[in-house]
């Protein structure tokens, strides 16, 4: 089965990076899967330059939300990503959240998205999950996608979530695959009731946070996981491209 492998290389790589990592990576891709980059932005259009057909997708990390009268110094528009080739934009990721007020703001550049595929993480703290809270979290997260006011300008033919509990991002630790599975269901679910568009089929749910070549069959192979999201391990061209050749 098709999945999504995709990988946030956050703040990290070099022309000399992008080059070793291309050559190891396109000579030894041999993948049915959806595979998505999403480089920092300085470096986008020099991917580019490897991509040939739908070898791989690119995508930007964060998108922010400038009201179309706005101007924002250091802001990105969907325009600009499309302009240089993203089909994919992450909104709301943990390490940027703390900036927003919730995913409150994060939701609202799903407004201006245009035809950017957003990309919505969510996840609870470390603390949320010892209190038993993660549902309410999570609860709390999604009723910004769903929120009227944030509905994108063009309808989404589908939406994908991100689930990145934010205790198991950069630590080696990651929830029971059971446990996986039980959250991406409950995600889909939530969704599919609360938004008047999308039905559950149109519903992609992505788990993401220690993913490693080790632990990536049992993820994908779970119920209801319909791709990882990857940080650490997308940084390493060998271990990147086998996750991307796995056969689920
Ligand atoms: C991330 O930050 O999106 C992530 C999943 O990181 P890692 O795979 O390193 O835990």
């Amino acid at each position: 089965m098709k999945k999504i492998i995709a990988a946030n290389w956050k703040n990290n790589g070099s022309k000399k990076f992008i080059k070793d990592y291309f050559d190891y990576f396109l000579k030894n891709l041999v993948s049915n899967n959806e595979i998505i980059i999403f480089p920092p932005d300085l470096y986008i259009d020099k991917l580019n330059h490897y991509r040939d057909k739908d070898n791989f997708n690119l995508g930007g990390q964060n998108m922010t939300y400038v009201c179309d009268d706005v101007t924002q110094t250091s802001g990105h528009s969907s325009d600009m990503f499309i302009d240089n080739g993203c089909n994919y934009i992450l909104v709301g990721h943990s390490e940027v959240r703390g900036q927003y007020t919730a995913c409150n703001e994060a939701a609202k550049s799903l407004y201006v998205s245009n035809d950017l595929q957003v990309i919505f993480c969510i996840g609870e703290s470390a603390d949320a999950k010892k209190n038993g809270n993660t549902q309410n979290v999570l609860i709390k997260q999604l009723e910004d996608l769903c929120k009227k006011g944030n509905y994108p300008k063009v309808n989404p033919k589908k939406v994908i979530v991100a689930y990145e509990p934010v205790w198991a991002i950069g630590t080696g630790n990651i929830p029971k695959i059971d446990d996986i599975s039980f959250i991406h269901r409950f995600i889909k679910t939530y969704v599919s009731e609360n938004h008047p568009f999308l039905k559950e089929k149109d519903i992609m749910v992505l788990y993401g946070g220690s993913v490693s070549l080790k632990n990536a069959q049992d993820i994908l192979s779970a119920r209801y996981v319909d791709g990882v999201l990857i940080g650490g391990a997308s940084l390493d061209a060998e271990e990147f491209t086998k996750i991307c050749n796995l056969k689920i």
